[in-house]
């Protein structure tokens, strides 16, 4: 499918050190949720260099999204590559690496082959490698048939009050429902994946659960309504829920579903319980909705056996593309074009470019759902050191990204000149 011959001249023509040092500056460019403007001039440099004629558009007061496209030299196919460039905030990440050479989250040193940084996987290692993927196409003068187009938008990362709702996302979508941006026919999501295409990913809900009842004096608690007691039965219904739902249907990239209790806060005061509060994430498999997922979570939690005087508030914090929470999305894993992505990346990186799922939640759904453009999430780093002090991307997979984007490039969006396959 892609000739050598377009392999050993991107090889040839590949700057590390230049990729290397696109991804330092992206790393030292602070753009944790609602900073993103600080990371959007930059890339309006880049974009702008790379033959990229950038727009910005603010999808909040001072919070920019940044788009630009390479025009083919025909109507061709358009690919489009969306990454967010906000990142998670960096606490605590001095305080562990005191005295060391990595001690700034922003300094992107290099330690044994890895570049260490926030954002370093999460995921500026992806922007910059579908942005040096199209500079190597121009440093090896090849030109494009289709488009390329690149989206980088804000406000996906949770862990900033009131933030990360996808603003950015939902900003984009509408634009190019508008026509204002052009529709892409297939996406990559840079989303670290260590080079490994996901055709489908999870979805979620969280829910708070409120628990009231009635405090009273300990010694006597028959005028009181145990708030503490009921919750005891709710979490006993909710990981009988569990158990039903981890003993379910798998789907095959993304196993179970499941539910996790993740905080429970209670009572205070030398007296009958008169609140407890429960949080829960729900885990969904693609094919599940939300809706209904939500509807039995809540029969779970209304058939707890509670005593009169109790009552029970659910709220829903973290919509996404959904009210109550983000859904699961997937494309057929047999998809043309995500095929063709894998083999790329096979041939540049060898032990990627296998088709899999998304343990975690990010923005596909609002292209494949809101704009039916089917997407894929690939690009390198490894999600399990994402928002922690050991996020760091390898050097030797980020080069390889490089060239395997621009080899998608070529082999999806075909050359001037002719035809690769
Ligand atoms: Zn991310």
């Amino acid at each position: 499918m892609i000739n050598e011959t377009i392999n050993s001249k991107l090889r040839a023509a590949q700057d590390n050190l230049a990729d290397v040092e696109l991804l330092q500056a992206a790393i030292g460019k602070q753009s944790i949720t609602g900073s993103e403007a600080n990371f959007v001039k930059h890339l309006q440099e880049v974009l702008a260099v790379t033959g990229l004629e950038p727009i910005t558009g603010e999808f909040l007061p001072g919070r920019p999204n940044i788009w630009g496209q390479r025009k083919g030299s025909e109507p061709g196919p358009n690919l489009m590559f969306v990454g967010h460039t906000d990142t998670v905030n960096v606490q605590g990440w001095s305080e562990a690496w005191a005295g060391q050479t990595r001690e700034n989250p922003f300094g992107a040193v290099e330690i044994d082959g890895e570049i260490w940084g926030r954002g370093a996987c999460d995921l500026k290692a992806g922007i910059c490698a579908s942005l040096a993927a199209l500079r190597l196409l121009d440093a090896a003068n090849i030109k494009l048939r289709g488009q390329v187009s690149f989206a980088f938008i804000g406000d996906e990362e949770s862990g900033e009050p009131g933030l990360g709702v996808s603003a950015g996302a939902k900003d984009l979508v509408q634009r190019v429902k508008q026509g204002e941006i052009s529709t892409p026919d297939f996406a990559i999501y840079v989303e670290p994946t260590k080079l490994n295409v996901y055709t489908a990913q999870i979805g979620f809900f969280i829910a708070d659960i409120k628990v009231t009842g009635k405090s009273a004096y300990f010694g006597t608690p028959e005028d009181g309504v145990d708030a503490l007691k009921a919750s005891h039965k709710i979490l006993s219904a909710l990981w009988q829920h569990e158990e039903e739902l981890t003993s379910g249907p798998a789907h095959d990239f993304v196993g179970p579903s499941g539910i996790l209790v993740t905080d429970i806060k209670g009572g205070g005061y030398i007296a009958v319980p008169g609140q407890c509060s429960l949080s829960v994430i729900r885990k969904l498999r693609p094919g599940e909705e939300l809706d209904k997922a939500v509807a039995q979570f809540e029969e779970v939690v209304n058939s707890a056996d509670l005593s009169d005087g109790i009552s029970v508030e659910m709220e829903y914090p973290a919509g996404r593309d959904h009210p109550f929470g983000g859904s699961p999305v997937e494309i057929d894993p047999n998809h043309d074009a995500a095929r063709l992505l894998a083999e790329c990346v096979q041939q540049e990186h060898p032990s990627g470019g296998q088709i899999g799922g998304a343990p975690y939640w990010s923005e596909a759904p609002f292209l494949v759902n809101e704009i039916g453009c089917p997407t894929v999430y690939c690009a390198p780093g490894d999600i399990s050191v994402a928002h922690t002090f050991n996020e760091r991307v390898n050097v030797d997979e980020y080069l390889a990204a490089v060239r395997s984007f621009a080899l998608f490039m070529v082999a999806y969006c075909g050359t001037e000149t002719g035809n690769e396959e």
